[in-house]
């Protein structure tokens, strides 16, 4: 049977292909065949999985002691079913006898007590199944030793290449595993159109759709999908008319993108000679060839929390510094702003093992970015002695995220400092004038800009996380996405009032957030005086397009009557006149 499905377009683009169902890590572990002489040394893996999950639920239960009762309850309930012989000794059993792998054998055991659970009359009872195959996940995801990410698996008879990822979640850090892989699309049930997870689908370069709420339990794997990433239409089993139809829109999308790529080394000025510079937001080394494939002028954000997202502890500062000493060499002598971590939200170093962090019941506002940073001194130093040593190799920048307070601008700096001193002490050389800059995101922070402006020498103003601030909308909910409004007048007067302040004491300003590659945007944030943008290397030439073909001198009024507006409908109205 034919049907379609509506989510939110994250990333543009359309995609044929056959559906690849990924969920819960139990249904993607191998089933190998263990040499006798390792069942041993297999043995001793499940084991210490078990253990390591022990300590976890332990180090859970000990943070619990102010939250509620229901949640220690539900950790004990864990615990005990973790302590379960099926669970905790069967396994090793088949291990030995059958020569499985421990996942498989885990696996399998999980399979017979979850059927007997299901048979239970009693639906409390019946319920727990869920929680006999929760434990199992968590122990399964230590297994594999990638806490926090969803195994992939492959699907036999299929290259990759003709898969579509359909899941019911992908956290950013699944999303950073498929740079790896080559899968023409992914769709998923959850997810808001400027969370990470919609970020990275941008910058796989293959369409997206998130927040399709049920789809992961409509479609079967293997059936044949339309992923429509521009309009946000999933279509399941297309009959012969409708796939012709979009095969012939892709091979069209494809045609404009062949001949955009025409304006890679045209000058990115607009029509009266004004230059706009035009960066790349990046979150792997590897992402520099696409940015300079795209004529980015520079990396305006590199997003370094994504190289040591999925690993669970804290990289050496050696490991940092190579990182970012390899994009900076690869961007040739290009500008290059790296970010320090932004970790938190929906961003976590498996922070029960790392940071010694607890249950925090609303992150977006908590232990995020700069504020995770100054709480953790070493880590912070680690980092920012790893940058300042990569700063011998090319122009860094140093972009702070989330700061909001004056003092802790101050104590920031102060960190920069001890982490120059350091290395002068070593006689390590690095760029002593490094510019430090700040993100602008948070709304206090946009309506005290005076207070950066003073003390650091450029600002980034993040859109992505301005909005969800400014608005109340978690970005990361589909639920309330169509709440989250760029052209509010609120967030308009923010950035218009960034732009203006930093303008007129000649403070460099960009955007780096989701709306810098927005092209039905460039002309209102050109005529509001915004002349560098960053973003993902895949929107440059589209906005590049734009931009030679506006003209500031008349966008200027324009814009500035628009900002007049309140009513939404007046406001889109202007929007549109000057798109026209
Ligand atoms: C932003 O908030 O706009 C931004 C660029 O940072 P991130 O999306 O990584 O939060
Ligand atoms: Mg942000």
């Amino acid at each position: 049977m034919s049907f379609a499905l509506h989510g939110l377009a994250v990333s543009g683009g359309i995609a044929i292909g056959r559906a690849h169902l990924i969920s819960h890590a139990t249904l993607e572990v191998s089933h190998l065949l263990i040499a006798p002489r390792l069942v041993d040394k297999e043995v001793e893996r499940f084991e210490m999985a078990l253990q390591r999950v022990r300590e976890e639920f332990a180090a859970l239960k000990g943070r619990m002691q102010h939250a509620s009762s229901e949640f220690g309850a539900f950790i004990d309930l864990h615990s005990m079913i973790l302590a379960d012989p099926e669970l905790a000794e069967t396994p090793k059993q088949l291990i030995r006898e059958r020569r499985c792998n421990a996942e498989w054998a885990l696996v399998q055991q999980m399979e017979l007590l979850v059927d007997q659970f299901e048979r239970i009359d009693d639906q409390y009872l019946r319920e727990r199944s869920y929680d006999v195959r929760q434990v199992v996940e968590r122990v399964i995801k230590e297994l594999v030793g990638q806490p926090g990410r969803m195994a992939l698996r492959t699907n036999k008879g299929f290259k990759e290449e003709n898969l579509i990822v359909v899941a019911h979640d992908l956290s950013p850090a699944d999303v950073i595993a498929y740079k790896d892989h080559h899968f023409a699309a992914f769709v998923t049930d959850v997810g808001g159109s400027t969370s990470h997870t919609a970020i990275l689908a941008r910058s796989l370069r293959i369409p997206a759709i998130l927040g399709l709420i049920h789809a992961r339990q409509l479609i079967r794997d293997k059936e044949v999908l339309i992923v429509d990433g521009t309009r946000g239409v999933l279509i399941v089993n297309p009959d012969q008319r409708v796939l012709e139809e979009y095969r012939l829109r892709k091979s069209q999308i494809e045609l404009e993108r062949t001949k955009l790529r025409r304006l890679k080394t045209a000058r990115s000025a607009t029509l009266d000679g004004i230059d706009i510079d035009l960066h790349a937001n990046i979150e792997l080394p590897g992402d520099i060839a696409g940015a300079l494939d795209s004529g980015a002028e520079g990396v305006g954000l590199f997003r370094t929390e994504f190289l040591f997202l999925d690993r669970g502890d804290m990289p050496t500062e050696d490991e940092q510094f190579e990182a970012y000493r390899k994009v900076v060499k690869g961007m040739a002598g290009r500008p290059v702003t790296i970010r320090t971590f932004d970790l938190g939200y929906d961003k976590d170093l498996h922070p029960e093992k790392s940071l010694g962090g607890r249950v925090q019941n609303n992150p977006a506002l908590g232990l995020r970015a700069i504020r995770l940073s100054l709480a953790e001194p070493k880590m912070f130093q680690t980092q920012l002695r790893a940058i300042l040593r990569a700063s011998k190799y090319g122009k860094i920048k140093l972009l702070i995220p989330m700061l909001s307070q004056a003092h802790e601008i101050d104590q920031t700096l102060a960190a920069v400092e001890r982490a120059k001193a350091s290395l002068r002490g070593e006689r390590v050389v690095f760029d002593e004038t490094i510019a430090i800059g700040a993100m602008i995101e948070i709304p206090a922070a946009a309506l005290a800009v005076g207070l950066f402006l003073r003390r650091l020498s450029f600002l980034s103003i993040g859109t992505n996380d301005l909005i969800q601030y400014t608005l109340a909308i978690d970005r990361s909910d589909e639920q309330v996405s169509q709440l989250y409004d760029p052209l509010h007048p609120a967030v308009l007067m923010l950035l218009a009032h960034t732009i203006a302040s930093a303008e007129k004491v000649n403070i460099p300003v960009s955007i780096c957030g989701e709306l810098a590659g927005d092209p039905s945007l460039t002309r209102l944030l050109l005529g509001m005086g915004l002349r560098q943008f960053s973003m993902h290397p895949a929107q440059i030439l589209s906005v590049k397009q734009r931009i030679m073909q506006s003209n500031c001198a008349e966008l200027a009024p324009l814009v500035r009557r628009m900002l007049r507006y309140e009513e939404p409908g007046k406001i889109r109205e202007q929007l549109d006149k000057l798109n026209a």
